[in-house]
């Protein structure tokens, strides 16, 4: 039987309302109680690293879940992550980036509904993400969620309440689960050994214009940080009035680093376009291409925080990391 270690952060998934609204409170052994079946699934070892509404959940808890992974990995065969849903889809982008060329499993799960409902998701969303994890074929991160596994790099929380509520967004999903049985549409191919890096650095801005919009979100921040996301309009439009273009192109000057991507939740960028998307790529940009949000926040985050100059910030954020860039 395979051994998977199960790391607790919170979320949903183990929450209770103790008359303040919700908020998590079950141990992970308990929330283990409500699912004795997953003993037939695997051996099964318990880390609590956090007890958080995933609200709370920044870039140094990233960190920490990277390096349980890191410090267990010999001991395991696999990795179940349980972490509330809102910013789960972050998260698994994080790790992504964290943990590369996993040959073991890691994967994300919650809930919408807390694991004492009578109608809740949560004991079929552990189920599913116990068998991804124990299935000899899996590697890497994802996110297994209502039925569906989607890649890290490609997942985004797509609705509130509903139980579907993560899309794989400019991907396939790469699997859906029927009883615990794998359906795989494709696997992506590990390109090494799995390599662990320790390194965030969290001071990105993330701008997403929007008519009317002033430059001051821009030229007031600039100490703040070192990177900046910019989230166009449509394939590649930033405001030319307001001297807002001309504040991102003070950031580019002051050398911060800057990636261009898109608002529109579908489809990727392409800077090749419009004037005012070439205008851009003048200024030294990167492009997102068809990344998720969540990813380039994660990428820029952990290129910032492990390259050394310029060029290996422009090597490491080109670089396809788990199929991060899919078309
Ligand atoms: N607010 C909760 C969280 O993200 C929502 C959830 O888990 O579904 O922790």
């Amino acid at each position: 039987m395979k051994k998977i270690c199960l790391i607790a952060t919170g979320g949903t998934i183990v929450s209770k309302d103790g008359g303040s609204g919700l908020e998590p409170d079950l141990t992970p052994q308990e929330l283990l109680s409500y699912v004795p079946e997953l003993k037939e699934v695997a051996e099964i070892s318990v880390r609590e690293l956090f007890r958080l509404d995933s609200t709370n959940i920044n870039p140094g808890h990233w960190i920490k879940m990277a390096g349980c992974i890191r410090e267990e990995y010999e001991n395991f065969d696999g990795f179940v992550v349980i972490h509330g849903t809102d910013t789960m889809a972050y998260t698994a982008a994080a790790l992504s980036y964290l943990v590369q060329d996993s040959e073991k499993p890691i994967i994300l799960t919650g809930s919408q509904k807390s694991v004492y409902n009578r109608d809740t998701d949560a004991r079929r969303n552990l189920t599913d993400a116990f068998c991804y994890a124990a299935d000899p074929r899996s590697h890497g991160v994802y996110i297994v969620f209502d039925g569906t596994a989607i890649l890290g790099t490609h997942a985004r929380k797509t609705r509130t309440h509903s139980y579907n509520a993560f899309s794989s967004i400019n991907c396939p999903a790469a699997a859906v689960m029927q009883e615990g049985r794998i359906i795989r549409y494709f696997e992506p191919e590990l390109s090494g050994k799995v390599k662990f890096y320790g390194q965030m650095n969290p001071r990105v801005l993330r701008v997403r214009p929007y008519p009317g919009i002033s430059k001051e979100i821009l030229t007031r921040t600039m100490d703040c940080y070192d990177g900046l996301v910019i989230e166009c309009f449509g394939t590649s439009g930033i405001p030319a009035y307001g001297g807002f273009d001309t504040a991102v192109s003070e950031w580019a000057r002051a050398g911060k680093a800057i990636v261009a991507t898109t608002q529109v939740p579908h489809e990727g960028s392409d800077m090749s376009v419009y004037r005012v998307g070439k205008d851009l790529m003048g200024l030294g940009l990167m492009e997102a291409f068809d990344m998720t949000p969540e990813a380039v926040l994660a990428k820029l985050m952990w290129a910032l925080g492990n390259a050394g100059n310029r060029e290996e910030l422009k090597r490491l954020f080109a670089g396809k990391v788990w199929m991060d860039t899919f078309f």
